[in-house]
């Protein structure tokens, strides 16, 4: 954890907004009012932004984040649009609905973001305030509910000062949020449209506006095996050997710390949150350019290194049909 910071609640105002702007486009995170709950927010094509969000919520593990942009354009900056995610938005947006879009290539979205994935989840809010400090970052944010990890989703900036006091300079007080529950999130990226979380708007809105049933994991034996839960775990290619002292000749090395023989280095200096802000780039460069076997260097549970951890063991795991 890095040093303390003071965190000041400023109302959602002009000078507010300007003020979380600035912070934003330096890097930092705020927290904001959304018409769902408060986010924490990061610039969502900075990895050391998006790293601070982990970091202030102290999360265990990396899920993929959801990115709030203030209007189509901007979705199609950095994704593709399919049909029926322009029919679904055109509908539902702004508003409590976020839609997994494939990735464009070459897109500006933090690795992070994404945890890796070709798809990046992406929602427009309808919350002045948000829409408001989308518009004056002209940033793309991705932003996960603003609590420490394990706690509560906050619907009040009381809620968020409380669980992350400290660790965040800026919270946004724009009073109550108005849904309270979190966006409804469907998956169009590839031919059939799955839900993979229920929320703010239903699903049978969803199904009647598109005149055909969504597919449901959790429901559906017929259903692919919960694309929600099975696609938001990145997997690398390559066979993964965790806590590398050494490096055998056909291994790729990615170190961690002052490693002489590393080929690519999550941190030279031993910085779990640096290590985090570049873990899923140097994990996509590592197997476009090993011959099938990553070694990686340990990585200390401390900080991020928990979150590291887990996402390596998963992606080391032995996949289904070895
Ligand atoms: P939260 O930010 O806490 O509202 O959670 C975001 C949710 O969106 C998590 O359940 C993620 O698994 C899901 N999500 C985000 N991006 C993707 C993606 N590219 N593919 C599948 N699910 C996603
Ligand atoms: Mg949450």
């Amino acid at each position: 954890m890095s040093e303390k910071l003071m965190t000041e609640i400023h109302k959602l105002d002009d000078k507010g907004i300007a003020k979380a702007a600035k912070l934003l486009r330096k890097g930092e995170t705020v927290s904001f009012p959304t018409e769902t709950v408060y986010g924490l927010g990061a610039d969502a094509t900075s990895d050391t932004a998006v790293a601070k969000i982990y970091e202030a919520k102290g999360r265990p593990s990396f899920n993929p984040l959801i990115v709030h942009v203030p209007n189509i354009k901007s979705v199609e900056k950095y994704a593709i649009l399919s049909l029926m995610g322009q029919k679904l938005a055109d509908t539902f947006w702004p508003g409590a609905l976020t839609l997994v879009l494939k990735l464009k290539p070459n897109s500006k979205i933090s690795k992070l973001v994404s945890a890796g994935l070709d798809t990046v989840a992406i929602r427009m809010p309808a919350h002045g305030g948000a829409r408001d400090l989308l518009r004056a970052s002209d940033l793309p944010i991705a932003a996960p509910s603003a609590n420490a990890s394990g706690k509560l989703s906050p619907s009040e900036a009381l809620h968020v000062k409380q669980s992350l006091d400290g660790r965040i300079p800026l919270i946004l007080d724009g009073g109550a949020c108005a849904v309270g529950l979190e966006s409804t999130i469907i998956d169009v990226s590839g031919d059939q449209p799955a839900l993979l979380r229920p929320g703010g708007v239903a699903a049978e809105a969803i199904e009647a506006m598109l005149g055909c049933k969504l597919l449901r994991a959790d429901t559906d034996d017929t259903a692919p095996k919960s694309p929600g839960m099975l696609s938001s775990h990145y997997a690398p290619v390559s066979k993964i050997r965790l806590n590398a002292e050494d490096v055998q000749n056909d291994e790729t090395l990615i170190g961690f710390g002052n490693v002489k023989n590393a080929n690519l280095n999550l941190s030279e200096n031993g910085d779990t949150t640096e290590a985090a802000a570049n873990l899923f780039r140097i994990l996509h460069e590592a197997d476009k350019i090993a011959s099938g076997k990553i070694a990686i260097s340990p990585i200390p549970n401390a900080g991020l290194g928990l979150a590291i951890n887990d996402r390596l063991k998963r992606a080391a795991a032995p996949r289904p049909n070895e």
